[in-house]
């Protein structure tokens, strides 16, 4: 009998069938025909992903910090203002990425479960003038989302080029970049997208591609230049071979299935399917007794959730309950609470089946700790509702 677990933590996620394949297919040369292909059509589906069809995507090898890393280098000068919002761990780690590439840095802290909001946001930027802000659309800490739009459309009402870390949401929440008005779109492959480890993905604004022309100086990383990655995806998006940094082969197959499997679902199911079982794992937690990092339903994300455990119970018994579990799931990351939650990635590909596994898994070790809890009751409530 198996003894693999569902991989339930927020990311890497399991993978469909189709992009496992498409990584052992035998390597494929970053020349060959059938990959420039590939590559072409991934730049395509990106702007579809991302509904932004006028957009500039990038495909470079690295993770999620690459693509957060390859933003700020781009597009900040030495003494250049920025304003960062932060609703966790991953906010506040972007203003430290930013001030190492010169900018000057405002970081807006959320209290922990909580969203930054409009207003807040309206009056940072009508007290001072930045040249850009982040934010994190779903911090994968807290798994509060913060609301998209409103900000992207504050940014251009105020001038200010806007950079969404999307790693935790592009492709499980609804992201309407050109609409909405965000210069930059970024992800990593291993999550809602639904490809392994390895590609740092991110679309950009004309906007922000004008701004990075118009800049006086040197961008402060060779690697993460877009000088360099330009010219190539424009060469692959037009059928031609480019060659920089030799791009991760496999990774980039496994990448075209993945944005296939998620246009073949459609953008606006895939959203739907994801805000219904959110929803259901949310009440299904509820139900067994556990309380919420986010503070309100309208800031909780739907790609992972962050119940909070009773005092009673450790996060190291809970976690080694866990163990026999037919899912592994991921503790805490905020510093300051980390032992006190527990993280659930239902992202991607993730099911029904799987967040009932899931529900389950966590019923027997809280109950293996003392609780008295019925999971099997409480996702069938929950996924009725
Ligand atoms: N931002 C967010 C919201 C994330 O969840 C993560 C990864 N968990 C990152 C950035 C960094 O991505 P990576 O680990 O791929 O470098």
């Amino acid at each position: 009998m198996s003894t693999r677990k569902r991989l339930m933590i927020p990311g890497p996620i399991e993978c469909e069938a189709n992009v496992l394949a498409a990584m052992g297919e035998p390597v494929p040369g970053h020349t060959a025909p059938g990959f420039i292909a590939s590559f072409g059509q991934c730049l395509k589906m990106m702007k579809q992903v991302w509904q932004c069809p006028s957009g500039q995507p990038f495909i470079i090898a690295g993770s999620g910090t690459l693509a957060l890393e390859m933003a700020a280098a781009n597009l900040t000068e030495e003494g250049d203002h920025a304003l960062v919002l932060s609703t966790g761990y991953f906010g506040e780690r972007y203003a430290r990425i930013l001030e190492r590439h010169g900018a000057k840095v405002t970081l807006l802290e959320a209290k922990t479960g909580h969203a930054i909001t409009a207003r807040q946001v309206e009056e940072a930027l009508s007290t001072k003038k930045y040249k850009l802000m982040s934010f994190t659309h779903v911090d994968t800490s807290t798994a509060v989302k913060m609301d998209a739009q409103s900000i992207g459309e504050l940014g251009n009402k105020h001038g200010v080029m806007t950079i969404l870390d999307g790693v935790c949401s592009v492709a499980g929440e609804n992201i309407r970049q050109e609409e909405w008005g965000i210069d930059v779109v970024l992800t990593a492959s291993q999550k809602a997208i639904g490809v392994p480890p390895g590609l740092a993905l991110m679309v950009v604004s004309d906007k922000a591609i004008q701004a990075w022309k118009e800049r006086k100086t040197l961008v402060r990383s060779y690697y993460a230049d877009w000088t360099n990655w330009l010219p190539i995806m424009e060469a692959y998006e037009t059928g031609k071979p480019a060659y920089f940094g030799t791009p991760a082969t496999n990774l980039v197959k496994a990448l075209e299935k993945g944005l296939e499997n998620i246009i073949n679902e459609g953008l606006e199911a895939r959203f739907d399917r994801h805000n219904r079982l959110g929803k259901a794992f949310r009440t299904a937690m509820s139900l067994l007794g556990l309380d919420m990092i986010p503070a309100s339903e309208e800031v909780s994300a739907n790609t992972l959730s962050a119940p909070i455990l009773p005092e009673t119970i450790s996060l190291p018994d809970f976690m080694q309950a866990m163990g026999s579990a037919k899912v592994a799931i991921a503790g805490g990351l905020l510093p300051e609470i980390k032992t006190r939650y527990f993280r659930v990635g239902h992202m991607g590909s993730a099911d029904k089946e799987d967040l009932r596994l899931c529900v389950e898994g966590i019923a027997f070790a809280l109950n293996e700790c003392g609780m008295n809890a019925n999971g099997e009751k409480a996702w069938r409530t929950a996924i009725a509702e």
